[in-house]
């Protein structure tokens, strides 16, 4: 009989842990073929080729795609990297390996889920399926309690029924041997500009960040009876840039705090780790239930500066770290070393965006997209849409207070990193 092959399309899963997609590979096929698409489209190259963005964001990316591929020969694996899109490729590599079946994760924005519908469109012609699979979230969402067209636009309301009424699913385990379709090369990882300082890309630092977070003595601990007004609220467990490229899953996250409150009881910074993983299912959530809607449906009350050539010129100064707002700047300039800032400070440099500069909210989110380690369609765009509504829309109702936010800017009361 006819050995069937599956190819495993990875994309911002790229881990061997609670991979539902890699499992089920393994156990449906007789060898897989694990691939990734580094699509020209989203980089830009310098003469020398070498692509170019020269930001944390790609050398992050870069990191963890080659940890992955590191952790796939340790089990007998490797991953085909391709210089180029899934569209243009995608079909001759299930002709020249005769796939069976593909598989992939689902994702929610617009540009991803293109992608997916051309992807399998092209592969109709060949009549090979495309199959789906969920694995981004800390709920999936059949597990909600309700269907997506009835989930509610609320986040508290979302968050109070589905953890009084769903369940978190326990991890799938990382396989331990991995049988391989022959390929000749294996293609070359791009090359790029070294820039970041920032934490190491991949599911190996991933886990050992997440393991530190919960080591004897940490912070998660220390901090528990030590809050004052002034600390509250800025725990902060840097681990979205492996949530956002899926070197870590949510569940790991979640399984991860359930440990430590059996060893050590509840605390308020568990609580809130909990609660940011809510906010991340919550956006992707409101992306998959109303779509692009959710994020350009924004109306805001901000009248736009007559001056297009100012607006420009306060526009690129924000980039820059270059305001002369010091709070602001400082923000951005680490933004645009490390990739990284925390809550507090996203929230300020898009406070200072939208109201004091009044610029459109589109361009700080679209700047945020360029450089953050940890972007992500939904959480990036639903933030700044609650920024820009001001904590007016009932959606985000009790989640953002633009006056807080100013008198932050005012008093620079917070000191960043
Ligand atoms: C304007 C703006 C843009 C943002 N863009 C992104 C983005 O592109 N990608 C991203 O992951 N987060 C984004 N956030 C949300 C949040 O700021 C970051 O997730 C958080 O700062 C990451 O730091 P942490 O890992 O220490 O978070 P923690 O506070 O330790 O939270 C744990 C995890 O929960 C998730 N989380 C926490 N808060 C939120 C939130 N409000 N929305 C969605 N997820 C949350 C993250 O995955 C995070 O790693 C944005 C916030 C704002 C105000």
């Amino acid at each position: 009989m006819k050995e069937k092959k599956i190819l495993v399309w990875f994309r911002n899963d790229l881990r061997l842990h609670d991979n539902e997609m890699l499992v089920e590979a393994i156990a449906k096929s007789d060898s897989i073929l694990p691939v990734y698409f580094f699509d020209p489209a989203h980089f830009e190259y310098n003469a020398e080729g070498k692509i170019k963005e020269g930001n944390s964001r790609v050398q992050f990316l870069i990191e963890s795609v080659s940890a992955l591929r590191e952790s796939l020969k340790k089990i007998g694996g490797n991953l085909l990297v391709v210089n180029g899109s899934p569209e243009e490729h995608m079909p001759a590599l299930v002709e020249q390996y005769e796939i069976a079946e593909v598989y992939h994760h689902r994702e929610v924005a617009t540009k991803e889920t293109t992608v997916s519908s051309n992807v399998e469109d092209l592969l109709w012609k060949l009549k090979v399926n495309l199959k789906h699979f969920i694995g981004h979230t800390l709920y999936n969402k059949e597990d909600l309690p309700f269907p997506i067209k009835d989930i509610p636009d609320i986040f508290a309301q979302f968050k109070k029924k589905t953890e009084r009424d769903a369940i978190v699913k326990a991890c799938f385990l990382s396989p331990e041997v991995i049988s391989l379709v022959e390929v000749d090369s294996w293609g070359e990882l791009p090359d790029y500009e070294a820039v970041s300082t920032g934490p190491l890309g991949g599911e190996e630092s991933g886990i050992a960040h997440l393991n530190d977070l919960f080591s004897e003595g940490a912070e998660i601990y220390a901090r528990i009876n030590s809050r004052t007004n002034a600390d509250k609220h800025v725990y902060s467990s840097k681990l979205s840039p492996w949530l956002a490229l899926g070197c870590l899953s949510p569940r790991k996250v979640y399984w991860a705090v359930k440990d430590a409150e059996r060893k050590f009881g509840t605390n308020g910074n568990f609580s809130h780790l909990i609660l940011g993983l809510l906010w991340r299912d919550y956006f992707r959530f409101m992306f998959k239930k109303h779509t692009l809607h959710y994020f350009t449906d924004i109306v805001t009350d901000i009248e736009s500066p007559s001056d297009a050539g100012q607006s420009e010129i306060n526009l690129q100064a924000w980039k820059d770290g270059n305001t002369g707002h010091g709070l602001v700047d400082k923000y951005m300039n680490d933004l645009n070393v490390s990739g990284f800032i925390p809550h507090a400070g996203r929230l300020i440099v898009a406070t200072f965006l939208i109201y004091v500069l009044k610029l459109n909210w589109l361009d700080g989110a679209s700047y945020f997209e360029q450089k953050l380690i940890d972007y992500s369609p939904a959480s990036n765009w639903g933030n700044w849409a609650n920024v820009a509504m001001g904590g007016k829309d009932p959606r985000s109702k009790n989640t953002f207070d633009l006056d807080k936010q100013i008198k932050m800017l005012d008093l620079e009361i917070y000191a960043p990193s």
